[in-house]
């Protein structure tokens, strides 16, 4: 033990960037690395819900910077990769949080909104990660963890852009743990089950009957909080994952295993 934390898990002396790191499970992530000891930038949009996430963060005696940008947009998602570096001094963990949702049924998708899921979900983590593996490698190592979905796993008929996109988060996942692990650069993915954020709350006013539906078929027998994500942060952000690359790891109170 070090400072009354488990050393494999500490993340003293770490840098983490959470993209959609002021709300819903970005925000539980990052309260999770705060408290394992890492400094942590969380990224956004909206310049309040960054400022009161800060604050939350900052209560819990980390060193945490908030930035403002799109991830959707090529140029302000690389510029905030490398403003989370040179703030906080380096950066060792990325977490590709931020995501978006569109329900339709598929035939009545326009392209606009087909390419906006696409764009914020999957394409910005591959650009994010592009953008943070030389701060890594210099480093010797990292850790990025890509946020995925029940929907990597399942069909659902008002998502198919975002089954598409959770989808390929998986195998984007694959591809770069296998091309950095001799980097010592570990890249896994971490599919939710169903968590009680902003996103959710939408989604139980789009589709009738969602709520309960979720309640009957996880074994849980509940929704998630965000801070059932954090445990699964600081485990993959830590030393004690470092034999952990290219998985993807349901954290869904056995909503995927339920027959
Ligand atoms: P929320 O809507 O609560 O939070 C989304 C976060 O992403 C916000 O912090 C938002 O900040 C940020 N964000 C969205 N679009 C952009 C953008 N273009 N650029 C920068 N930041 C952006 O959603 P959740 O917490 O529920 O979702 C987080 C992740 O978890 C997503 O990838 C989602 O697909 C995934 N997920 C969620 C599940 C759930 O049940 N809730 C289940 C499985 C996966 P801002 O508004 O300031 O831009």
């Amino acid at each position: 033990m070090h400072n009354g934390r488990v050393e494999a898990f500490d993340l003293s002396g770490k840098a983490a960037l959470v993209t959609g790191g002021n709300g819903g499970i970005g925000l539980g992530m990052a309260r999770g690395l705060a408290r394992a000891g890492a400094a942590v930038a969380i990224a956004g949009r909206d310049a309040d819900k960054n400022s009161i996430a800060l604050k939350e963060i900052h209560s819990l005696g980390a060193k945490a910077i908030g930035l403002l940008g799109d991830v959707a947009n090529e140029t302000s998602c690389r510029a905030m990769v490398n403003e989370a570096a040179e703030r906080l001094g380096r950066l060792d963990i990325l977490v590709n949080n931020a995501g978006t949702n569109v329900r339709r049924a598929p035939q009545d998708y326009t392209l606009d909104e087909w390419k906006l899921v696409l764009d914020t979900n999957l394409t910005s983590a591959f650009v994010a990660s592009q953008a943070a593996y030389p701060h890594m490698k210099s480093a010797d190592g990292g850790k990025i963890i890509n946020v995925g979905s029940m929907m990597s796993l399942f069909g659902a008929s008002f998502a198919a852009p975002y089954g598409a996109s959770k989808g390929g988060i998986v195998q984007l996942t694959r591809a770069l743990a296998t091309a950095w692990a001799r980097d010592n650069i570990q890249v896994n993915a971490v599919l939710p089950g169903w968590i009680d954020t902003a996103l959710t709350k939408q989604a139980r006013k789009d589709v009738q009957g969602l709520h309960e539906r979720v309640l009957a078929r996880t074994p849980a027998g509940r929704w998630g909080g965000p801070d059932d994500l954090a445990g699964i942060a600081v485990f993959l952000a830590s030393p004690a994952s470092d034999f952990v690359t290219g998985a993807a790891i349901p954290v869904d109170g056995g909503y995927s295993v339920q027959a």
